[in-house]
């Protein structure tokens, strides 16, 4: 991202939520970013998600500048290349963690029998195998915060995009749940969590401060 800005105009004010940020991430990194309450934490995600678009400044996805994309790419690249983790799990309610999962394959046109086995392996792999069946509202915090991930992961995306993923959660499931994205980040997988939180992001391998929607790098420890 160079310089990239974000105005959003109420009344006569004009705020800039992300104010010419610039930075850069590289394939395989685990990145936290960093800032308090309206910092412009999620402002930033949305834009680096393909969810929203950037005023001003340029931003290049896998070397190519977004706006170079047709809107089927971008509909590709959210399908397809990123895995979105939110706050508030954003599950379904009437469905079952395994529907739930099955989802994102169902919308890549995957076969219904190879949805059902993908989402049952991710589910397994977060330590739900005993939950397939579950709703939500019969799930823990933890557990819902496990599905969601599943859900992220089954696409097998290429970025993983986390915004405040502990941030509903004790400090004890917190802890357990960036355990599972420091796995993740093992296996390769590309990961940028935001958070407010000082101790969540030291479990990063390198992390980004915002303030007032500016970026700044962390110096290193
Ligand atoms: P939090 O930690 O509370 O989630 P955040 O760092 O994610 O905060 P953002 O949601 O990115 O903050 O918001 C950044 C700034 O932009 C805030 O001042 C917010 O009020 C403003 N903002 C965000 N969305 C809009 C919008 N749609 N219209 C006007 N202002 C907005
Ligand atoms: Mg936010």
């Amino acid at each position: 991202m160079k310089n990239i800005s974000k105005i959003y105009r109420i009344g006569g004010e004009t705020l800039y939520a992300l104010d010419h940020a610039s930075l850069s991430i590289g394939n395989g990194e685990f990145v936290a970013i960093v800032g308090p309450s309206g910092s412009g934490k999620s402002t930033l995600m949305n834009i680096m998600g393909c969810l929203d678009v950037a005023d001003e400044g340029k931003y290049f996805l896998d070397g190519q500048e977004i706006e170079d994309y047709t809107e089927d790419d971008l509909t590709r690249i959210r399908n397809f290349k990123i895995g979105f983790v939110f706050q508030n799990f954003n599950l379904l309610p009437k469905n079952t963690a395994l529907e739930n999962v099955e989802l994102p394959l169902i919308y890549q046109g995957v076969p219904r029998r190879e949805c059902r086995a993908r989402a049952r392996q991710a589910l397994e792999r977060m330590g739900l195998s005993e939950r397939l069946e579950h709703r939500p509202s019969e799930l823990s915090g933890g557990q819902q915060q496990r599905v969601a991930i599943a859900r992220a992961l089954v696409t097998s995306p290429s970025l993983i995009l986390a915004d405040e993923p502990t941030g509903n959660l004790d400090h004890k499931t917190g802890v357990e749940i960036m355990e599972l994205f420091r796995e993740l980040h093992g296996n390769g997988n590309t990961i940028v969590l935001i958070t407010h939180d000082d101790g969540v992001a030291k479990k990063a391998e390198r992390r980004l401060r915002i303030l007032d929607g500016q970026v700044t790098e962390e110096a290193k420890a």
